[in-house]
């Protein structure tokens, strides 16, 4: 009897799953991705004629992050980053030539000229900023058609340190000058392949100026007059809590919920 894979099977971004937001089990293929953690779990698209199983539905994965606990939530999020890699990049960025799945690693391996293409991720720092005992800084995106306050956030450029970013993005965004930048947490991130790196930092000068294609508005709120904040779940939700309510951004296990 073949021994059946836990799958994780998308469509876009979308993920099949059953009634309880459970996985199915299938055979295995050949050309599935399999996890390093045992090749019970496997990951892939669905294939153009495999239809969708009785009692299973296609799920939007943002969806599932709201039902899932955080250990299925990444595992998820790993299937999901190392699927779009291996899609993008059938061919070698060097030569050309047609790649190869790495028998033992995640890499794509050029047969002709040798070079390995391993899965990038970006960093990204997002900071959560603090005036005095009682004030945070939430700025709403000018992108986001509701009306919710997050964090500042941006990706890392080439040759910045960590701290630079949370810096230049500040600046650039919101146009205030930070002190006392420390590290709390991070959180992968699979939309599309991004580490949340998370820091707090306190409000050291400068009047709020906002770079009007990111940022809609940004204001300093009392603690207990906050507007409406990311979803629970997310990085920012976590950081947003801490600073306000005391509460810990992760604990040793890394819930965030
Ligand atoms: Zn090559």
């Amino acid at each position: 009897m073949t021994e059946l894979s836990l799958a994780y099977i998308f469509q876009q971004q979308q993920l099949l799953v059953d009634e309880n937001f459970q996985l199915p089990r299938v055979e295995k293929l050949a050309s599935d991705l399999s996890f390093s953690s045992g090749d019970q779990v496997i990951a892939r698209d669905l294939l153009e004629d495999e239809s969708i199983p009785e009692g299973f539905q296609l799920v939007p994965i943002r969806q599932l992050l709201q039902v899932w606990n955080t250990q299925q939530f990444e595992q998820a999020s790993r299937a999901i980053q190392l699927l779009e890699w291996r899609r993008n990049h059938k061919f070698c960025s060097h030569c050309g030539h047609k790649t190869e799945v790495h028998a033992t690693q995640y890499a794509m391996v050029c047969p002709a000229c040798g070079y390995h293409q391993y899965p990038r991720v970006n960093p990204c720092v997002i900071t959560v900023i603090t005036r005095g005992e009682d004030e945070v800084l939430l700025a709403r995106n000018a992108r986001n058609k509701l009306p919710i306050y997050g964090l500042i956030a941006g990706f890392v450029e080439v040759g910045e340190t960590l701290e630079e970013a949370v810096r230049r993005e500040t600046f650039e965004e919101v146009g205030v000058q930070l002190k006392n930048i420390q590290y709390l947490a991070s959180q992968p991130w699979p939309f599309p392949s991004n580490l949340m790196i998370a820091f707090k930092a306190e409000y050291a000068g400068g009047e709020i100026q906002l770079q009007e294609e990111e940022i809609r508005d940004a204001q300093f709120f009392k603690f207990d007059q906050l507007p409406d904040i990311p979803f629970k779940g997310s990085i920012a939700h976590a950081m947003i809590m801490h600073v306000t309510q005391g509460t810990p951004v992760a604990d040793d296990t890394k819930a965030w919920l």
